[in-house]
């Protein structure tokens, strides 16, 4: 009956791992078709400094712009793009257009602060990471002070080595770099440390928490002081409402990012918010 049972299961097994190649080589030829109809779109988040609330910069976040459907999320395509071994090619199509975008707005007059570009785990472990930013800076013209790389904690500690390497050569390139996500990954504060960090985001599930409890409260405020006193730029991302707002600003937070001042906007939505307020230029700094 084991046997059997074996059998059974392996043709199971057998099937389903069958279907799933199929689904993944079939979502894997969408998404190489997404990229070459360039059905790819970018929105922008404005970031703002909590103490004059001018607009500090803008984090590019990819959307795929699909025919039939519409608007999809990036937490449901970026995932199997990195598993299938696209997340590099698209990441460089975002690092090109961000640069592009952020060049179009400083020609038009309009002070945007720094382009903010994620980067996954595979992108930053390609060896070719640090060259495609190189080209990209060098395509479209936009100085590297102007651009920020966003790593999660897990892009660093994967290969200790090798990040310190890869973040010396951005700064070199004169990349600014900023730890997405913190406080949600595994990064040894000892490691830290030794990175060429110039800000930390402390991710949105401490901070839409952080007004109603007061371990969030606690670990937020921590961070601030830890982030601060490391010289690192701190940026709340997910600030939704007033009262987290205040929190941050009586904490001296330096930055923040979230639905309370806007949503990610497209390339024309941002303009306009620019040009709106005039008083957001990030010249009144
Ligand atoms: P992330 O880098 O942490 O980006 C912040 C996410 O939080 C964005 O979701 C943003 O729309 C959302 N958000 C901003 N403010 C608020 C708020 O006040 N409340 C709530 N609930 N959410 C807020 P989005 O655009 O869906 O992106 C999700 C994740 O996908 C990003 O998280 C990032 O890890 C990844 N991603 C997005 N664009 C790219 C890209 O171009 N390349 C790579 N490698 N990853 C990307
Ligand atoms: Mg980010
Ligand atoms: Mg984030
Ligand atoms: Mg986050």
């Amino acid at each position: 009956h084991a046997k059997a049972g074996g059998r059974a299961n392996f043709q199971f097994f057998r099937q389903t791992m069958n279907e799933r190649l199929v689904q993944r080589q079939s979502l894997e030829d969408t998404l190489r078709n997404a990229l070459k109809k360039r059905q790819f779109i970018l929105h922008y988040q404005p970031k703002i400094d909590l103490e004059n609330g001018a607009i500090t910069g803008a984090e590019a976040l990819v959307r795929w712009n699909h025919p039939e459907r519409g608007l999809i999320s990036p937490a449901l395509f970026v995932p199997v793009a990195e598993e299938c071994g696209l997340m590099q090619q698209i990441g460089q199509w975002v690092l090109r257009e961000a640069c592009r975008q952020m060049q179009n707005w400083q020609n038009a007059g309009l002070d945007v602060g720094r382009v903010a570009v994620n980067i996954s785990t595979p992108e930053f472990r390609s060896r070719n990471f640090v060259n495609d930013v190189r080209d990209a800076l060098a395509e479209t013209g936009m100085a590297a002070e102007y651009l920020e790389i966003e790593l999660k904690e897990a892009a660093l500690m994967a290969d200790l080595e090798h990040a310190q390497s890869r973040l010396s050569e951005l700064k070199e390139l004169g990349v600014n770099i900023a730890i997405d996500d913190f406080g949600t990954g595994h990064s040894s504060l000892r490691q830290l440390k030794r990175f060429p960090i110039d800000s930390l985001k402390i991710d949105r599930s401490f901070v839409q928490c952080m007004t109603k409890d007061p371990a969030d409260a606690a670990i937020v405020s921590a961070v601030i002081s830890m982030g601060k006193s490391l010289n690192y730029r701190v940026v709340a991302e997910g600030v939704e409402t007033r009262e987290q707002h205040l929190f941050l600003q009586a904490n001296l937070c330096d930055e923040s990012q979230g639905h309370h001042f806007s949503r990610p906007l497209n390339a024309e939505g941002f303009t306009a918010l620019m040009t709106r307020n005039p008083s957001h230029s990030a010249e009144l700094h």
